[in-house]
């Protein structure tokens, strides 16, 4: 038995899960006449109070419409510096639409309004790209699953509106942070122009992102999806299983947190471990005591059928997820007591 805790995306659909995909209703999506798809782009939109939502097959490819979306080639987007839409899709901020990013230095992935205030270009001064965008990320992914305050966000959102700024919320994980702070997702809809959910990590679902905001917006990110090459046929098997998800795998975000912070708490015990970043929901960011190498942590690990990846820079990461299961749990804590570096 391999226990991999490299990421929350290597789930795979249960057997109750690809029976309800089998059954699906589907149709041709592109002309916008599947069921199971419509249902699924109404219910988010319905649960985070926006109007519209729109079905990609990939995280990626919804943030990057959303960029689209808010920008013009030779603007500026505001992000943290270990932002996803930044460093993991590929430098599609400057594909796609011809945009640099202003990266700040944040607080695990979280930045503050007043650092966004102080980022925004005066838009008379004609030499500097025009500021149109911020992204954050919620939970953050590099930063090690931190949770924002709503207030923060709030704040955030007052600067763009005071700036003519559209706010977007990279959310790949926003359902780690509603479990974990015990929030509503109608309060991050209030806030954003665009939100990106992804249901194929902590919810298990193999595939598909949606992306969420005002009928007009959707509108338009329809003909983004379509020049990206993300308009889908019959994918309506593919959204039931994001509907399954919804029905039934949010709730078990809580084990996967606590796991984390239960493997975190076996961690702070050992001798060779150096620093432990909080962990605020199913990712933990750890590193081994200075002059110690993480590449043997990982090789004997592997050898123990216990996959964890590196960052960089020294850091290890694991993550908890749906397939990660309590006698895996037990095995893995057991195993890390009885290791030495
Ligand atoms: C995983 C992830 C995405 C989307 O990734 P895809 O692999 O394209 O689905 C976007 N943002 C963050 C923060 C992520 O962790």
């Amino acid at each position: 038995m391999e226990i991999n805790l490299i990421s929350d995306t290597i789930t795979k659909p249960s057997v109750e899960m690809l029976q309800y995909m089998f059954n699906a209703q589907v149709g041709d999506d592109v002309y916008k006449q599947d069921p199971t798809v419509i249902a699924l782009e109404a219910r988010l939109a319905g649960m985070f109070g926006m109007e519209a939502g729109l079905f990609f097959p990939s995280g990626t490819m919804a943030n990057q419409t959303a960029i689209k979306l808010h920008t013009q080639p030779g603007e500026q987007l505001i992000a943290d510096k270990y932002a996803h839409v930044y460093h993991y899709e590929g430098g599609g901020v400057s594909f796609n639409s011809g945009v640099s990013c202003c990266l700040l230095d944040g607080d695990r992935g979280m930045i503050t309004a007043e650092q966004v205030a102080g980022a925004i270009n005066d838009p008379e001064f004609y030499h500097s790209p025009l500021t149109s965008l911020v992204c954050v990320e919620n939970t953050t992914n590099k930063g090690g699953g931190a949770c924002y305050e709503l207030e923060e966000l709030k704040k955030i959102k007052a600067v763009c509106d005071a700036n003519n700024l559209k706010f977007h919320l990279d959310g790949a994980r926003i359902w780690n942070a509603v479990v974990a702070k015990k929030q509503h997702p109608r309060e991050f809809g209030v806030l954003f122009d665009t939100i990106s959910v992804c249901l194929s990590k902590g919810l298990g679902a193999p595939i598909g992102s949606v992306l969420l905001g005002d009928k007009a917006t959707i509108h338009r990110a329809l003909r983004i999806r379509k020049i990206l090459g993300g308009g889908m046929r019959q994918v309506g098997y593919l959204a039931a299983a994001g509907n399954f998800a919804l029905d039934n795998n949010i709730a078990k975000l809580i084990d996967d947190h606590r796991r984390a912070k239960e493997i975190a708490s076996v961690l702070s015990k050992l001798l060779w471990i150096g620093k432990i970043e909080p962990v605020e929901t199913n990712i933990l960011i750890f590193s081994v005591r200075e002059g110690l190498s993480e590449n043997l942590l990982i090789e004997k690990l592997k050898e123990k059928n216990i996959l964890i990846s590196s960052l960089g820079h020294g850091k290890l990461r694991i993550v908890t997820h749906l397939d990660y299961k309590e006698v895996m749990h037990t095995y893995v804590l057991e195993t890390l007591q009885k290791i030495t570096l």
